[in-house]
């Protein structure tokens, strides 16, 4: 068994982030989920952050690394949004919001990590994107471009600070069962279940997987990748 490392999982307390928070807690990491309101999820230590704050997420990182006893080892950039519309009346708040959150978000808690990982030499950064930024999206150029950006992001780490002992990796989701994926028609389901060559949607459990190679010795030599857990649905694209 590998030493516990120190784990904070952004946007962790549902969904993809909770699936992901539990699998490294079960692996035996030391575990802080980020949620912005509420109580963290049963048996698993949260602090307070909204990632549009960058004092909120500086206050959350220093209340998290107390709560670890230590720098934070594997950062999972997680949390996000979508404001869907189309492109002609996409509003530039929507536009915002969603870049915001979801890259500027992430840009802001891998910068106040890797200090912490610049002193201990050694990290890991998987970031949350989506298939939706590697294909775009009709209706979701906003999400599309945000989820893009992260690719930009996690290479630039990996020329900067992969010297440094640290890694940054991207995970590209498809179609996950969560709550959105439930709320989907039964026949719009049946639809893009037909679309991908697995012929049924992911579990949560199955993108915490990717993220814990990615997070894990096995993945010590592989930086600035980007992985599909899409069951085929982007192949050939
Ligand atoms: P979700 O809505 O269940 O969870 C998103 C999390 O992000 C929540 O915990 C929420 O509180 C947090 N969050 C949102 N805005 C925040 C902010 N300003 N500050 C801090 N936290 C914030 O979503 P999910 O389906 O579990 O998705 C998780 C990630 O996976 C997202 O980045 C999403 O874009 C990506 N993704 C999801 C799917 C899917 O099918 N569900 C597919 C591809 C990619």
């Amino acid at each position: 068994m590998s030493e516990p490392r120190t784990v904070l999982v952004t946007g962790g307390n549902r969904g993809i982030g909770l699936a992901i928070a539990r699998s490294f807690a079960e692996a035996g990491d030391r575990v802080v989920v980020t949620h912005r309101s509420g109580e963290p999820p049963e048996g698993l230590e949260g602090v307070r952050c909204d990632v549009t704050d960058a004092a909120s997420v500086d206050a959350a990182f220093t209340e998290a690394e107390e709560k670890l006893g230590g720098p934070v080892e594997v950062l999972v950039a997680n949390a996000g949004i979508t404001k869907d519309g189309l492109l002609m009346r996409m509003s530039d708040e929507d536009w915002d919001a969603v870049l915001e959150t979801n890259l500027t978000g992430a840009f802001r808690c891998v910068r106040r990590a890797s200090k912490g990982m610049i002193r201990l030499r050694r990290g890991r950064i998987v970031l949350v994107s989506s298939v939706v930024g590697l294909y775009g999206g009709p209706g979701q150029a906003n999400y599309a471009a945000s989820k893009a950006g992260l690719v930009g992001l996690a290479r630039s780490v990996t020329r900067e600070l992969g010297g440094r002992g640290i890694t940054a990796n991207v995970v590209a989701p498809g179609f996950i069962e969560t709550d959105m994926t439930a709320a989907l028609p039964e026949d719009t389901q049946k639809t893009y279940k037909a679309a991908i060559p697995a012929g049924r949607f992911a579990t949560p459990e199955e993108v915490a997987g990717v993220v814990r190679f990615l997070a894990g010795p096995d993945a010590a030599y592989v930086s600035g990748a980007v992985l599909p857990v899409d069951g085929g649905l982007g192949m050939g694209h």
